[in-house]
């Protein structure tokens, strides 16, 4: 508890930081384990704490190619959301958000979220339609939306240009007060060391490069640090879930990988405390504590294993930026990068035992996996525990796709940019 005290920031302070403990273990591997999860990322890290936590299952592997957070968990733009239409989503994703809301104090450790809100523009009257409607169908149930008029929203984040150069005016907005940001590699820090404290094994460098199977049966893994027996393998890899599983001999999967890039400007001072989103085309943009403007826009058209993009998406995403902020427009760019994105073809989620025996599998979080960190590894902990779907993820099954029953909140089809 007393590790980050006044006393030993001081303390190290004065000794060159150079007595700080690791927060974690770096373990050898074990020849076995009963569970082995492909992938240290966000949704792998919380689902090792939550195997630990809530099922007792601590024999436990997380293996990581690279290091901990290096994948989409560290890449994204942060924001948490609840505010869907479909019910399938809804709960999940409201679950998560209460989630959030203790996450700090679950893991002991700071993961700075912050609820600033998140404001949806609409730049057409049907299109401020249809965010009365999803509003209505998330308050139904007990999520919190609200619809602000033209001028709520000009009151509300005075910089922006309310007519988007008289290009696209603005009609008004919805907005979900509770929904906001978080810092995205706290949150990967926080499991893992929550996890490693519970008796899990975070392995670090260690990539998975082939499966053992026994018929059809997954009975391990084997790694670039050698061979590691498992009675459960779990691949939580997001944009590398074709390679994984064609490791395993499955190539045919409802998911294709894509790049989506991220920006960040210079910081300024702050001037806007909520996350803001461009009804017209596709933008989303806040101000990071540091006062950057941290931004993103759509993932670049063609499939890709690359973790950087290409201009006319640079192009897009500024002239969006450029359009709702013209103040920002002399405001330099500090950084961009990429991040391999799992599009699943109906935009939802897959959590589910299979598709062989022994073998789990969490993927197709699209755009939005970052807010689902905390929920996804709890559901995905219970089924792989208890080989059962957690109530919550019941529907988020891989066979949907052949049985027809999709899960589309926006009713776009099997086009993963349009989701
Ligand atoms: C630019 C960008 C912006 C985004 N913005 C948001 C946002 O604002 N809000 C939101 O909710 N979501 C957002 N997302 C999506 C979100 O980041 C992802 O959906 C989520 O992080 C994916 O789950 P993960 O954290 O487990 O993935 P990752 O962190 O990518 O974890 C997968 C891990 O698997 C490892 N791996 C791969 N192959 C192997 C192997 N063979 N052996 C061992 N390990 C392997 C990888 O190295 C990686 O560390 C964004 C994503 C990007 C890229």
């Amino acid at each position: 508890m007393a590790e980050y005290s006044l006393l030993s920031l001081l303390r190290n302070a004065m000794s060159g930081n150079a007595d700080w403990k690791p927060a974690w273990r770096k373990p050898e591997p074990k020849p076995e384990y009963d569970v082995v999860i492909v992938g240290g990322g966000g949704h792998g890290l919380s689902t090792a704490y939550y195997l630990a936590k809530e099922h007792g299952v601590t024999n436990v592997a997380v293996l990581e190619r690279g290091w901990l957070g290096q994948g989409n968990i560290g890449r994204n733009t942060t924001m948490i959301r609840s505010n869907y239409l479909l019910p399938q989503n809804q709960h999940f994703y409201e679950h998560s958000m209460k989630m959030w809301e203790d996450l700090a104090h679950e893991l002991n450790y700071n993961v700075m979220f912050s609820q600033r809100g998140c404001l949806n523009l609409a730049n057409s009257p049907s299109q401020l339609d249809d965010f009365a409607r999803r509003g209505n169908a998330m308050r139904h149930v007990g999520i919190d939306a609200e619809l602000m008029t033209r001028e709520q929203v000009k009151a509300f984040i005075p910089a922006l240009d309310i007519d988007f150069g008289g290009r696209f005016p603005v009609y008004g907005g919805m907005i979900q007060r509770r929904a906001g940001t978080a810092r995205h590699d706290a949150v990967a820090w926080g499991y893992a060391r929550a996890a490693d404290r519970r008796g899990v094994d975070l392995i670090e460098n260690c990539e998975v490069t082939g499966f053992h199977r026994d018929g059809d049966r997954i009975t391990g893994v084997s790694t670039s640090r050698g061979d590691i027996r498992a009675k459960k393998v779990a691949v939580v890899v997001a944009g590398n879930t074709g390679a994984v599983m064609k490791l395993a001999g499955i190539d045919r999967l409802p998911i294709e990988s894509h790049v989506l890039q991220a920006f960040v400007s210079e910081g300024i001072k702050p001037f806007m405390d909520t996350v803001v989103t461009f009804g017209a085309g596709h933008l989303y943009v806040t101000q990071s504590d540091k006062g950057g403007m941290v931004f993103g826009g759509d993932i670049d058209g063609y499939n890709t294993y690359a973790q950087r993009g290409n201009l006319p998406i640079v192009e897009d995403v500024m002239s969006e930026l450029c359009a709702m902020f013209p103040g920002l427009a002399r405001v330099r760019l500090l950084r961009s990068w990429g991040g391999v994105m799992d599009m699943s073809m109906d935009g939802s989620p897959i959590i589910a035992a299979g598709p062989l025996p022994g073998m789990y599998l969490n993927c197709g979080w699209c755009y939005g996996g970052f807010k689902a960190t905390p929920a996804s590894g709890l559901c995905f902990a219970h089924t792989i525990a208890r080989d059962a779907p957690h109530p919550l993820t019941a529907h988020f099954t891989l066979d949907r796709f052949n049985r027809g029953y999709v899960i589309d909140e926006k009713g776009q089809g099997s086009t993963p940019r349009l989701h």
